[in-house]
């Protein structure tokens, strides 16, 4: 469980989920708390900046008339529209140069909670040999959720940042219902300062 001191090995990267403007505070979707992963993420970035670890950054990045917006029948107000303030990464956030964008659910009629689906994630991870993920970012209960899902059944082992993560909770408890579904599924939970360079 959390506490036990975790060692960065070669094989590890960071996965930031969606950090991006509009899931943040004053956003067109606004995570509660959002912006309280930044620093988090910040210092998980430092971490593996300093190891010359490979850093991935997520991001929706919609068409304007993108099917999960509310205008399209969809659940969400419009979000992360592509080339739009709303889906640039926060600019708090320290990517660095280096980072790897990752966009998804760039066509009208697809979403995608999953940083895996329907991108080369998992190719280039593997083409890294990449084996375990750090994942943090937002949200806990939706982009979050299912990029730990396809990790895991992507093969990869899971540290899910807990002190990095923020859920939606369109209903109390999903958050909770989220990170009990990923360690339930073999994600480890870890706080970033069990996490030692
Ligand atoms: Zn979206």
């Amino acid at each position: 469980m959390v506490g036990d001191a975790l060692l960065l090995t070669p094989r590890d990267a960071l996965v930031i989920v969606d950090v991006q403007n509009d899931f943040l505070d004053h956003g067109n979707l606004a995570v509660p708390n959002g912006d309280e992963v930044i620093p988090v993420l910040n210092r998980a970035i430092a971490l593996f900046a300093h190891r010359s670890l490979p850093i991935y950054a997520t991001r929706d990045w919609h068409p304007v008339d993108h099917c999960s917006f509310k205008t399209q029948g969809g659940i969400w107000p419009p979000h992360c529209i592509a080339q739009s303030k709303g889906a640039e990464f926060a600019a708090t956030l320290n990517l660095p140069p280096a980072a790897i964008v990752v966009s998804k659910a760039t066509t009208q009629g697809k979403d995608a909670y999953s940083g895996f689906e329907g991108t080369r994630l998992a190719s280039q991870l593997h083409s890294q040999n990449v084996e375990r993920l750090f994942i943090g970012g937002l949200a806990t209960d939706y982009c979050v959720l299912n990029t730990v899902k396809d990790a895991l059944a992507n093969g990869f082992k899971v540290a899910l940042l807990i002190d990095a993560i923020r859920p939606v909770n369109l209903k109390a408890g999903d958050g909770e219902a989220a990170i009990d579904e990923m360690t339930g599924l073999g994600a480890e939970p870890v706080r970033l300062s069990d996490v030692e360079a």
